[in-house]
């Protein structure tokens, strides 16, 4: 019997797509986070489920040939990197092996895998931060990171994923909230004003954009504030951003320009992109850039196609091909999406674009009673996937080639498979490594109709 606080030797063999380390106790399964396959080490249990169970690296009696020091001391406890302990190469391995397993097992799907197109910087890609905030024992705030699967916030002064340059941002606005005794958020309260920091990087431009998220639009002292960032002119729009519900989610509705734009605005694939708060943007900027470059070569686009591009946030992807297509659709949720979907088209001279702020699956449903036909449906859903109702009224518009771009394989393969049981044919499956050191990885799909 397998008991909590038992010691074992065992071996890793393998890696879930979390970045715990898989090995056998008599058989019985054990995840051991900060392992690496190839490790010899002694663990001690901390958590028995029925059929595996966690536990705690003591002691690793044989290193793993993959391993490399760690450089973060973040990393045992932040909910950001699972990879650190681990060389770049080995870390690609796990994610393409990831991508094949999830099509092959939920997908049950025989296709033609890719290589993984690696990152050029595994450290410094992020674009995007957003650091929740608390106060240590002392009264001081302090800005971190959650923890895996947990609100319990990690103190981080020197996050490696990010630009060097966040981290001087931050402290001048904890320095500000200590001397204007500016309150924090506290979940379990509710009371406070400031709940994250949120600031983004266009890499092109260098705009800066600083955001606040508050529980109420008033910040005191804001002119302080304003004019403590703007000593840097990079900082191009420093907005508050008001939630005051009761969620885990991080960002409310509405924004309220405190200086400057508000959006910034970055080059990608040529096109300048204007991006507001609440729109989506690819976090790391030069691997989207790829990834937009397979889809378009997936797509195989020659200037006569009706494209559609479903989940388009800013428009980013359509955009990209805009002058490969003969018209181009785009369908995206988020109104201020749209806004800046429409405004980047006009920006730069895109006129055959057209979008639509809806829910995909109502949109799917109007296009298909006007009777539109595209020949070619890109979609790049949340995690969550497309599901049951997109993926049949795609079918249904009858598109030569769809082209899912997806940060989930789990519910891309699920998708695909709905697409293969109606006509389709998996062709090809490209893994893009857009978050490197962590647990994620994104993929392309080439699905073609079967004629
Ligand atoms: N293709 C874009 C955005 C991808 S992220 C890019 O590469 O930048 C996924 C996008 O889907 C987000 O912008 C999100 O707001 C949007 N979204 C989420 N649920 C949606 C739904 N039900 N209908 C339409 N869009 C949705």
């Amino acid at each position: 019997m397998i008991a909590k606080n038992q010691e074992y030797i065992i071996d890793i063999i393998g890696m879930t797509n979390e970045g715990n380390g898989v090995g056998k106790i008599d058989g019985f399964t054990v995840f051991v986070p900060l392992t690496a396959v190839g490790d010899r080490v002694r663990i001690k249990v901390v958590k028995v489920c029925s059929s595996y169970c966690y536990a705690r690296l003591e002691e690793i009696l044989t290193p793993s040939p993959d391993r490399i020091p760690v450089d973060c001391v973040a990393f045992s406890q932040c909910g950001g990197c699972v990879y650190r302990h681990i060389s770049y190469d080995s870390e690609l391995r796990l994610k393409q092996q990831q991508v094949q397993d999830a099509f092959e097992r939920i997908g049950g799907i025989d296709t033609d895998y890719l290589p993984i197109c690696a990152g050029e910087r595994i450290d410094g890609y992020r674009n995007k931060s957003q650091y929740p905030l608390a106060v240590n024992t002392e009264g001081k705030p302090y800005a971190g990171f959650y923890a895996m699967r947990s609100h319990r916030i990690v103190p981080c002064d020197r996050c490696l994923l990010l630009p060097d340059r966040f981290e001087a941002i931050k402290r001048k606005i904890l320095k500000f909230i200590e001397e204007n005794n500016i309150s924090i958020y506290d979940e379990l309260t509710g009371k406070g004003l400031i709940r994250h920091i949120y600031l983004r990087h266009a890499e092109k431009t260098g705009e800066i954009m600083v955001v606040l998220v508050c529980t109420r639009k008033r910040l005191p002292h804001a002119d302080r504030l304003v004019e403590m960032l703007t000593s840097d002119p990079d900082i191009v729009s420093i907005v508050i951003n008001v939630n005051d519900k009761n969620t885990n989610v991080i960002l409310g509705e509405s924004c309220f320009v405190l200086y400057g734009k508000e959006q910034i605005c970055d080059i990608l694939c040529s096109n300048k992109i204007n991006i507001s708060p609440l729109s989506f943007y690819q976090v790391n900027r030069d691997q989207a850039e790829r990834l937009y470059e397979i889809a378009s070569c997936f797509a195989g686009l020659t200037g006569s196609e009706i494209l559609v591009d479903l989940y388009c946030g800013a428009g980013t992807i359509g955009l990209s091909m805009a002058k490969k297509v003969k018209r181009l659709i785009g369908v995206e949720i988020i109104p201020q999406a749209i806004e800046n979907a429409k405004e980047n088209a006009a920006q730069n001279g895109i006129s055959n674009a057209e979008f639509i702020c809806a829910d995909a699956a109502k949109a799917t449903k109007m296009l298909l009673r006007r009777g539109f036909q595209p020949d070619v449906v890109i979609v790049d859903p949340p995690r969550k996937g497309c599901g049951e109702s997109v993926v049949r009224d795609i079918v249904l518009m009858k598109p030569e080639k769809v082209v899912m771009i997806s940060c989930n394989p789990a519910t891309a393969a699920r998708d695909c498979a709905m697409f293969q049981e109606q006509g389709y044919r998996c062709v090809k499956i490209q893994p893009v490594d857009l978050f490197p050191r962590t647990a994620h990885v994104e993929c392309v799909v080439l699905l073609e109709m079967i004629k």
